[in-house]
């Protein structure tokens, strides 16, 4: 998808997805420092958290990293990313979970040096794309079409491990009758049943 050059992606949420490559220390190094988001005397875990970064450049160092260390590896690091955060108390239940992706994922960009997600007002900037999630009426399933520019496996990875931080017994799966990011699809959809 096309973003525009003034957004920007939190160091802290850069950093939580750094963390997740320390398996492949000189591999993500190699990537930031390509696009300009650490130096090369830095150890590759120095992201500065305090700062914004470009996220086209850092889409594009993602991109790299995760063509070398393979799509599969995307998984078990957007799962790492729920279960490392704090979450506020009102995040109570499947359903709430799920919905605050969306939420958490616009606070942690911004444009034009605005947060994407304003928590006073509930509104929110476009240009990032989204995690749309729609439950199911009368049934236990959430459907969540990810149109942002993260890679599927990492957000499916996410999704997985927001659902079963609330139901342990919780699926989540790539609904193989739509489109995928990965053979160039504008979305990817991920149902969850539990
Ligand atoms: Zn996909």
């Amino acid at each position: 998808m096309h973003i525009e050059a003034s957004v920007e992606v939190s160091g802290e949420s850069l950093g939580a997805i750094v963390d997740g490559f320390k398996k492949y220390p000189s591999i993500a190094a190699k990537y930031l420092v390509k696009f300009g988001l650490a130096r090369p005397e830095n150890q590759v875990m120095e992201v500065d958290r305090q700062r914004w970064y470009p996220l086209n450049d850092w889409i594009a160092a993602y991109d790299g990293i995760a063509r070398e260390i393979g799509y599969n590896s995307l998984y078990g690091i957007g799962r790492s990313i729920p279960e490392n955060a704090t979450f506020p108390p009102h995040i109570q239940d499947i359903y709430s979970g799920i919905a605050s992706i969306d939420v958490a994922y616009h606070l942690n960009h911004r444009k034009n040096g605005q947060l994407m997600f304003d928590p006073a007002t509930g509104t929110m900037i476009e240009g990032i794309g989204h995690y749309h999630a729609k439950p199911v009426e009368g049934d236990n399933r959430i459907i969540c079409v990810c149109d942002n520019p993260y890679p599927c496996d990492f957000d499916r990875g996410i999704i997985a491990a927001m659902a079963t931080r609330f139901e342990k017994q919780a699926r989540t799966v790539h609904d193989s009758e739509s489109p995928c990011r990965k053979k160039g699809g504008e979305s990817c959809t991920f149902v969850t049943w539990w």
